[in-house]
C-alpha cells in the first residue's frame, strides 16, 4: 500500500500511512527486540490534565513496579519547574502492557517527585512531590481506608474533534447537525459519528490490562463514553489515567483531537461528565447496605462545596440543571433520578446493598481528586 500523502482538506486525514507502521512494529516487519523491552514511561504534565510520556530499553520484563528504574525528565518543558533547576523525579506506579507496540512492551504509570538532594551533613533527602502530584495524596488516603475496600466505576465521556477546525467531528463545516434524539447509543452513518475510535481503544484497553467495561455513543454527535471500573482504591485512578493515555494515542493515529471539556458546545448539547460510580464493604453489605448509603450520601451534602470545589475545570457550564445534570448550586440525591447529584440504583432498596453514583464530576475529573474526596467524606471525616 503506497503512503498517503498529507493533504490538509479540514477531512479526518491521516498524515501518514499508519498500515505500513503497523506492518514493521508487527512480528512480520521486524521480527523480535533483541531480547530487550520498550517501557513507554507516562506521568500528567503541568496543566495537571496533558499527559506525556517517554520509552527506554529494558533487559527484562519486570513483573511490579519496584523492579523499574526511577526516571526524569525536564519540568521546564512541561510547566512542573524552573528552568535553572529543572530535573523532575519520576518513581513508577502502576505498569500496564502496551497496546501500540505489542509484545512484552509496556506502559509504565509514574507519578512526580522533586528530586533527592544532599544535606550539607551528607544525608539525603526524601522526595516530595511536585504540586500537580495529586496521586500522592489518593495514595495516602487510600490506604487508610484500604480495611474499607473502596471501589469505583469511573464513566468517562470525550467529545471527538476535527483537529483542523476544532469543530466536532462529523458535523456541517460552520453549522450543526440534527438536534439530539438520534446519537445516544445508535448505529449508522452520520449517528454513531467516530465510532472507530471508541472501539479501538476499547480493545487496546483491554489488552493493556486497563478494567474497563463498557463503551457506548452519547447524547451529542462526536460525543461518546467508555467506563472504568470497578477498580479497588488508587487503581481507580490509575486505570483512568492509563486509558486516557490510551485514548489520545489511539486519536493521534487517526489525526483527531479528544477533547474533555465538559462542555464542549453550548446551547442546547450534552455536556460531557464523569460520573463517578462508588460503593465499600458498608454499602456492598447484605441487609445494612442501603441504610449505610443514606449515611454517607448525607455526609456527601455537608460537604458539597468542598467537593464542587475540586470536581472539574468549567463544570460550571456544565452543571446548569439542564441535559440530565442537576444544579451546582445545591444538593440533590434520588433513587433513578439523573438530575440529581447522587443517584442510587432502582435495585439498591429493594437489595438493601449496592453502589451509588456520584453524577457531578466532570469529563475532565482528576480522578486521584475525586476518589480520594469520596473516601475522605463517607469514611474517614
Ligand atoms: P450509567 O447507568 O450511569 O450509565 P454505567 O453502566 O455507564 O452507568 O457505569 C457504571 C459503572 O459502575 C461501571 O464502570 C461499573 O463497572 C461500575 N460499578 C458496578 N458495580 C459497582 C460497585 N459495586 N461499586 C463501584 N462501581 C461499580
Ligand atoms: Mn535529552
Ligand atoms: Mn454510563
Ligand atoms: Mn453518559
Ligand atoms: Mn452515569
Amino acid at each position: 500500500m503506497p503512503p498517503t500523502v498529507y493533504a490538509p482538506k479540514g477531512k479526518v486525514e491521516p498524515f501518514l500511512d499508519h498500515a505500513i507502521t503497523r506492518h514493521y512494529l508487527s512480528a512480520a516487519g521486524v521480527p523480535d527486540q533483541g531480547g530487550k523491552i520498550i517501557a513507554e514511561y507516562v506521568w500528567i504534565g503541568g496543566s495537571g490534565a496533558d499527559l506525556r510520556s517517554k520509552s527506554r530499553t529494558l533487559a527484562k520484563i519486570p513483573t511490579k513496579p519496584e523492579d523499574l528504574p526511577t526516571w526524569n525528565y525536564d519540568g521546564s518543558s512541561t510547566g512542573q519547574a524552573p528552568g535553572e533547576d529543572s530535573e523532575v523525579y519520576l518513581v513508577p506506579r502502576s505498569i500496564f502492557k502496551d497496546p501500540f507496540r505489542g509484545g512484552d512492551n509496556i506502559l509504565v504509570l509514574c507519578d512526580a517527585y522533586e528530586p533527592p538532594r544532599v544535606n550539607p551533613d551528607g544525608t539525603v533527602t526524601d522526595i516530595v512531590p511536585i504540586p500537580t502530584n495529586t496521586r500522592a495524596a489518593a495514595a495516602a488516603v487510600m490506604e487508610k481506608a484500604a480495611a474499607e475496600e473502596p471501589w469505583f466505576g469511573i464513566e468517562q465521556e470525550y467529545t471527538l474533534l476535527n483537529a483542523l477546525t476544532k469543530w466536532p467531528l462529523g458535523w456541517p463545516d460552520n453549522g450543526y447537525p440534527a438536534p439530539q434524539g438520534p446519537y445516544y447509543c445508535s448505529a449508522g452513518a452520520g449517528c454513531a459519528i467516530g465510532r472507530d475510535i471508541a472501539d479501538v481503544h476499547y480493545k487496546m484497553c483491554l489488552f493493556a490490562g486497563v478494567n474497563i467495561s463498557g463503551v457506548n455513543a452519547e447524547v451529542m454527535p462526536a460525543q461518546w463514553e467508555y467506563q472504568v471500573g470497578p477498580c479497588v482504591g488508587i487503581d481507580g485512578g490509575d486505570h483512568m489515567w492509563i486509558s486516557r493515555y490510551i485514548m489520545y494515542r489511539v486519536a493521534e493515529i487517526f489525526n483527531v483531537d479528544v477533547s474533555f471539556d465538559p462542555k464542549p458546545i453550548p446551547g442546547d448539547w450534552n455536556g460531557a461528565g464523569g460520573h463517578c460510580n462508588y460503593s465499600n464493604n458498608a454499602t456492598r453489605a447484605a441487609g445494612t447496605g442501603w441504610d449505610a448509603i443514606q449515611e454517607q450520601i448525607a455526609k456527601l451534602e455537608k460537604r458539597h462545596a468542598v467537593h464542587i470545589a475540586s470536581y472539574g475545570e468549567g463544570n460550571e457550564r456544565r452543571l446548569t440543571g439542564k441535559h440530565e445534570t442537576s444544579s451546582m448550586e445545591s444538593f440533590s440525591w434520588g433513587v433513578a433520578n439523573r438530575g440529581c447529584s447522587i443517584r442510587v440504583g432502582r435495585m439498591v432498596p429493594v437489595e438493601k446493598s449496592g453502589y451509588y453514583e456520584d453524577r457531578r464530576p466532570a469529563s475532565n475529573l482528576d480522578p486521584y481528586v475525586v476518589t480520594k474526596l469520596l473516601v475522605e467524606t463517607t469514611l474517614l471525616l
